[in-house]
């Protein structure tokens, strides 16, 4: 019997249950393909060094499955669409008998499963997917009423819950396979997509090297997570969200290092703060395939698309740039735009600021930020933007409005993150960098830094009223 095992956004070998499901017959033909689809990334505006990301990890992935004995093809076509024709030909070509993946849960994602699922079954090829880039499988934590939670705090305790009666299994590598393999493995061609360099040393790809830092991260640092999380400033956090983003790595994976290393996680303790995080991840993925719309530019509380948004280019560009006047805001921009990743903290304060200060619809940022990120991933960035907007499930109510000043100076208070990405900055002392313009215009001096572009005490006053005016319209 031949196998093929269709990978997609789980470029690993350990823990993935469909080439696991697939390496099961002993005997049988395994082979792996991964499909490329350009046009469909620019629609979902993959950013240029995910692609470039990606690039790296199937290099790696290629040599991983073939020590294993497994061949990976590979293909590159214009869009989802057309990755159903291939596959369907592919199968025919290489006589496969069963296909095997892991599910995506974004709604292009799905419809695409469905189609290959139909297609293939009428060819005669067997088919079966699987719950992978979860620690549960969505729709198995209900309410009582056996709805989806729309609330986090009582979804992670019944999370918790179920974690505690029985672990999720997490699966070895498959054994080597007694396939001979071709003498040169079918070239791996460059995408047809952009792709942007990134640093290597802040996220080395593949899956060995994303291993090796969550290993690390789960033997100590995970325990000074709770105080450092929140300081961008300090190295404090996993950096391991493009991995999971690709699937590099499992959060069956995460979670077993982590109780691994420390062991009473479940019950208490904490790393516990850290496991949390894991299941927003797995909230927000759940709430994709519970309310479909969220993955069709709908917000979650519909009274919110009443919302007057402001059309201002000028403070939009401002903002993209990091250049809005407010220094927080603005380092935060600048590590995005040159580094592809930014602390959540900071996400958090300048998606706030682009809807709360600025009054720019949130969609407008959450395509940004997927444009340029590196771990861009629609359930978690569309969950975090809608949290920030006041417009989803369990969300900040409008009426709560971080303060960009006072945020940078509680999460950065001697701006040491503000210096690294504003050096216009230099000569401004630590107790001033969070108001630069004052401290300038008392000392006499110039600063080569926009002046703040809105006022926040007025924006502030200008959001509540578009939101109540919203809300009673509705
Ligand atoms: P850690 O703090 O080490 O957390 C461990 C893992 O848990 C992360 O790698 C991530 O997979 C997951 N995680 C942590 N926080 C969250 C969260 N709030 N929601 C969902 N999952 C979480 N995360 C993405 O992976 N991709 C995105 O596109 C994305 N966009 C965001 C947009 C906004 C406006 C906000 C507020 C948050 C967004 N996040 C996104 C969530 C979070 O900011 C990042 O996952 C985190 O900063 C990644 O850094 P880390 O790996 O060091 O995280």
């Amino acid at each position: 019997a031949t196998h093929l095992v269709w990978l997609r956004n789980d470029l690993r070998i350990n823990d993935n249950s469909a080439l696991w499901a697939a390496c099961r017959q002993r005997d049988a033909n395994v082979v792996a393909l991964f499909i490329a689809t350009p046009q469909q990334w620019r629609q979902h505006d993959m950013s240029p060094r995910q692609a470039d990301y990606i690039w790296h990890s199937l290099q790696l992935l290629q040599q991983a499955l073939a020590a294993k004995g497994i061949v990976l093809h590979y293909y590159q076509c214009a869009d989802f669409s057309a990755s159903v024709d291939y596959l369907a030909a592919f199968c025919r070509e290489q006589q496969v008998d069963a296909l095997f993946y892991n599910y995506q849960y974004e709604f292009n994602e799905r419809e695409r499963d469905a189609a290959t699922e139909r297609r293939l079954t009428q060819q005669g090829v067997t088919v079966q997917g699987f719950d992978d880039s979860v620690l549960l499988p969505p729709g198995s934590v209900r309410t009582g009423s056996q709805k989806m939670y729309k609330v986090f705090t009582p979804f992670s305790k019944a999370y918790l819950q179920r974690l505690r009666i029985s672990l999720p299994e997490c699966l070895p590598a498959p054994e080597p396979r007694s396939q001979t393999l071709p003498q040169t493995l079918p070239a791996l061609a460059p995408f047809d997509y952009p792709r942007q360099a990134f640093d290597h040393q802040l996220f080395p790809p593949g899956e060995a090297a994303a291993l090796q830092r969550l290993r690390a991260f789960c033997r100590q640092p995970v325990m000074s997570y709770p105080e450092q999380r929140d300081l961008p400033a300090l190295d404090g956090t996993s950096r391991l969200s493009v991995c999971l983003a690709t699937g590099t790595l499992s959060p069956r994976q995460c979670l077993h290092r982590l109780l691994h290393e420390q062991p009473q996680t479940l019950e208490q303790g904490r790393a516990r703060v850290w496991l949390n995080e894991l299941i927003w991840r797995d909230f927000y993925r759940h709430l994709l395939v519970a309310f479909p719309a969220l993955c069709k530019n709908q917000p979650f509380m519909t009274w919110t698309k009443q919302v007057a948004w402001q059309d201002n280019p000028h403070h939009f560009t401002a903002w993209q740039q990091g250049k809005t006047g407010y220094p927080i805001v603005d380092a935060a921009m600048r590590q995005m735009n040159r580094t592809g990743w930014m602390h959540n903290r900071l996400r958090m304060i300048t998606a706030s600021f682009l809807v709360k200060d600025l009054q720019i619809n949130w969609q407008l940022g959450e395509r940004y930020f997927m444009s340029m990120l590196i771990d861009g991933d629609l359930a978690a960035n569309n969950g975090g933007w809608q949290w920030a907007a006041s417009t989803g499930t369990d969300a900040a109510p409008y009426f709560r409005i971080f303060n960009p000043t006072t945020q940078g100076e509680r999460f950065d208070k001697q701006g040491e993150f503000i210096r690294r990405w504003l050096p216009e900055l230099a000569k401004v002392p630590d107790s001033a960098i969070h108001d630069p313009h004052g401290w300038a215009k008392k000392n006499h001096q110039r600063l080569d830094y926009p002046s703040p572009i809105v006022e926040h005490k007025a924006a502030r006053e200008k959001t509540l009223a578009i939101f109540a005016a919203a809300r009673k319209a509705s």
